[in-house]
């Protein structure tokens, strides 16, 4: 058995939350290779060191004083070193990056070093390997993450290891320069550690439980969700549920290798359970509700526009010309919808407007601005009659006008449009009715 185990940030901002985790990687001989994050914040007041860190590369890089800033990082993590009562120095290190960012060695270089140097904390911890992440995963030319290099070399690399650790966040352009991954990338990592070898879980440690049905500041302590597939979690992350980078589904996902969202500070806690399929019943009919606001609705009217070939598309091809990507579509016999986010096309509007009166000649267009959607998220709606019936009357039930309602074709999840203003009480009414009435 091989567990990949990765930590966040706020798992590893200092000494005492480094020995939770050294706790849990040595109360299981199978959790053999470790993914870190870069020290997170200690308290809400506190700044994490990759924020930090871009702080002084800006400093260095328009040629101002970037001492005092380097050395408040260093302090982060001889705090942690010296907590931890080790025998390491970052001294050399710490030459080493001062003389990178007075040669600008790069963004995203700066931001690597709380990963690597976190990792080289965790390695002398553990008594485990280090291996530099620029070593064994890789960009192509253009800045995009090389799947198949870093497969072939990562698992050669750690084939022959029994434990390793490897920092998270970063990896290497063809030219051996440090690229990063987007924020939040060492989950990305973890990953691609896990499919290299095969793991058996991908457990990724945080400060929160698990995943939890409804955003915590909408719902009063919402239930969690003990286990979600990968597609019902794409369908959440998308509406913005997040605690894990959306791209950090894929590597595992291929390999079929199912991750494990555990809290470092209650590790007793099962977590959420993310998995291809299941055949283990959600105990509710939905897994999840997420959602945004921010969204118009351009209505598009014209009489016998379901008998007109093409209509549609020269419709969108309205909101292409202006580079608008829509969210949603849904259409009546002499009616069209097309939602968009309305910050990327308040700009824009007039021109998208006119672009359909030339394409498409509609009778009438009109706009609706601050919607918000709703995405109902459960493989248990596939099975149950009358998902939607029981949003619909939930929302009746608390003076909610639904502008719109649109099943995906997976029968995984539902999408409600309502005003901005009947976010909050649209998803308190929905909550009820699935998980505390349990109806
Ligand atoms: N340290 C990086 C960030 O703050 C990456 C990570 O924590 O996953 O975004």
């Amino acid at each position: 058995m091989a567990k990949v185990v990765k930590f966040g940030g706020s798992s590893l901002a200092s000494a005492e939350q480094f020995e939770k985790v050294g706790k849990i990687i040595h109360e299981d001989k199978d959790r053999r290779y470790v993914v870190p994050s870069a020290p997170g914040k200690r308290n809400s007041k506190d700044t994490k060191v990759t924020d930090m860190l871009y702080a002084c590369y800006d400093l260095a890089e328009s040629g101002q004083d970037f001492s005092a800033a380097l050395r408040a990082i260093e302090a982060r993590y001889d705090e942690i070193i010296s907590g931890l009562g080790l025998k390491l120095s970052l001294k050399d290190e710490f030459a080493t990056i001062e003389k990178s960012f007075r040669e600008k060695a790069g963004r995203d270089y700066a931001a690597s070093r709380g990963e690597y140097l976190n990792g080289h904390i965790m390695a002398a911890y553990l008594g485990f390997e280090f291996v530099d992440a620029a070593t064994v995963i890789f960009f192509d030319e253009n800045g995009n993450f090389d799947a198949d290099k870093t497969q072939e070399v990562l698992s050669e690399k750690l084939k022959s290891m029994k434990n390793a650790v490897v920092p998270g966040f970063y990896g290497a352009m063809p030219d051996g320069s440090v690229k990063t991954f987007s924020r939040g990338g060492s989950d990305i990592t973890g990953s691609i550690v896990a499919k290299a070898i095969h793991a058996d879980v991908y457990e990724n440690w945080t400060d929160v439980s698990g995943f939890l049905i409804a955003d915590p500041r909408i719902i009063r302590n919402p239930e969690k969700i003990e286990f979600i597939t990968y597609r019902e979690l794409r369908e959440l992350a998308y509406m913005g549920a997040s605690v894990l980078h959306e791209d950090a589904i894929f590597p595992v996902r291929q390999e079929g290798i199912p991750i494990n969202i555990r809290n470092t500070n209650m590790p007793q806690d099962s977590g959420t359970w993310i998995v291809g399929s299941t055949c283990q019943k959600s105990r509710y009919t939905i897994t999840g509700i997420a959602g945004k606001k921010g969204f118009c609705a351009v209505n598009i009217e014209k009489d016998m526009m379901n008998s007109e070939v093409g209509f549609g598309r020269k419709v969108l091809q309205a909101f292409e010309e202006s580079d608008i990507s829509f969210e949603h579509l849904p259409s009546g016999i002499d009616t069209m919808t097309v939602f968009v986010h309305q910050d990327e096309f308040i700009h824009k509007e007039q021109k998208v407007v006119s672009a359909i009166h030339r394409l498409a000649k509609p009778d009438t267009v009109d706009i609706e601005s601050d919607l918000a959607l709703i995405a109902v998220v459960g493989r248990g709606m596939r099975s149950t009659r009358g998902t939607a019936g029981r949003i619909f009357s939930a929302l009746a039930h608390a003076h909610i006008n639904v502008k719109m309602i649109d099943q995906g074709s997976s029968e995984i999840n539902i999408i409600i449009g309502v005003s901005n203003s009947d976010f909050e009480t649209a998803i308190r009414a929905i909550y009820d009715i699935f998980v505390v009435t349990r109806l």
